[in-house]
Protein backbone atom coordinates (compact mmCIF):
# COMPACT_ATOMS: atom_id res chain seq x y z
CA UNK A 1 0.00 0.00 0.00
CA UNK A 2 1.19 3.59 -1.39
CA UNK A 3 1.44 6.54 1.07
CA UNK A 4 -1.67 7.75 -1.25
CA UNK A 5 -3.67 4.51 -0.63
CA UNK A 6 -3.45 4.71 3.09
CA UNK A 7 -4.32 8.34 3.01
CA UNK A 8 -7.51 7.59 1.51
CA UNK A 9 -8.58 4.69 3.93
CA UNK A 10 -7.60 7.16 6.54
CA UNK A 11 -9.54 9.68 5.50
CA UNK A 12 -12.43 7.11 4.58
CA UNK A 13 -12.34 5.76 8.01
CA UNK A 14 -12.67 9.21 9.66
CA UNK A 15 -15.16 9.59 7.25
CA UNK A 16 -17.27 6.35 8.32
CA UNK A 17 -16.64 7.68 11.96
CA UNK A 18 -18.15 10.49 11.59
CA UNK A 19 -21.51 9.08 9.68
CA UNK A 20 -21.57 6.81 12.41
CA UNK A 21 -21.19 9.13 15.11
CA UNK A 22 -23.79 11.44 13.43
CA UNK A 23 -26.55 7.98 13.27
CA UNK A 24 -26.44 7.56 16.50
CA UNK A 25 -27.14 11.39 17.32
CA UNK A 26 -29.57 11.64 14.85
CA UNK A 27 -28.35 14.33 13.14
CA UNK A 28 -27.47 15.16 9.65
CA UNK A 29 -23.59 15.09 8.47
CA UNK A 30 -23.90 17.67 6.17
CA UNK A 31 -25.00 20.70 8.74
CA UNK A 32 -24.52 18.96 11.98
CA UNK A 33 -28.05 18.84 12.96
CA UNK A 34 -28.24 22.44 12.57
CA UNK A 35 -30.46 22.49 9.48
CA UNK A 36 -28.52 25.33 7.20
CA UNK A 37 -25.04 25.70 5.57
CA UNK A 38 -23.24 29.28 5.05
CA UNK A 39 -21.27 29.75 2.46
CA UNK A 40 -17.48 29.95 3.13
CA UNK A 41 -15.98 33.17 2.42
CA UNK A 42 -19.00 34.99 1.78
CA UNK A 43 -19.85 36.33 5.69
CA UNK A 44 -21.46 39.64 5.37
CA UNK A 45 -23.97 38.79 2.38
CA UNK A 46 -24.48 35.24 2.75
CA UNK A 47 -28.16 34.37 4.23
CA UNK A 48 -27.85 30.74 5.59
CA UNK A 49 -29.12 27.80 3.24
CA UNK A 50 -31.20 25.17 3.68
CA UNK A 51 -29.10 22.12 3.74
CA UNK A 52 -29.00 19.98 0.56
CA UNK A 53 -28.04 17.05 2.22
CA UNK A 54 -31.36 16.75 4.71
CA UNK A 55 -33.12 19.43 3.34
CA UNK A 56 -33.03 21.92 6.28
CA UNK A 57 -34.40 19.25 8.62
CA UNK A 58 -31.19 17.97 10.40
CA UNK A 59 -32.31 15.16 10.66
CA UNK A 60 -30.10 11.57 10.25
CA UNK A 61 -33.34 10.04 8.36
CA UNK A 62 -33.77 12.84 6.10
CA UNK A 63 -29.73 13.00 5.09
CA UNK A 64 -29.84 9.31 4.33
CA UNK A 65 -32.86 9.37 1.38
ZN1 LIG B 1 -28.17 18.83 6.86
Amino acid sequence: MNIWQSFKAWRQGRYEQRIAKMRDAGKCPDCDGKGFTIMAGDYLSAAPLDCAGCNGSGSFSDWEK
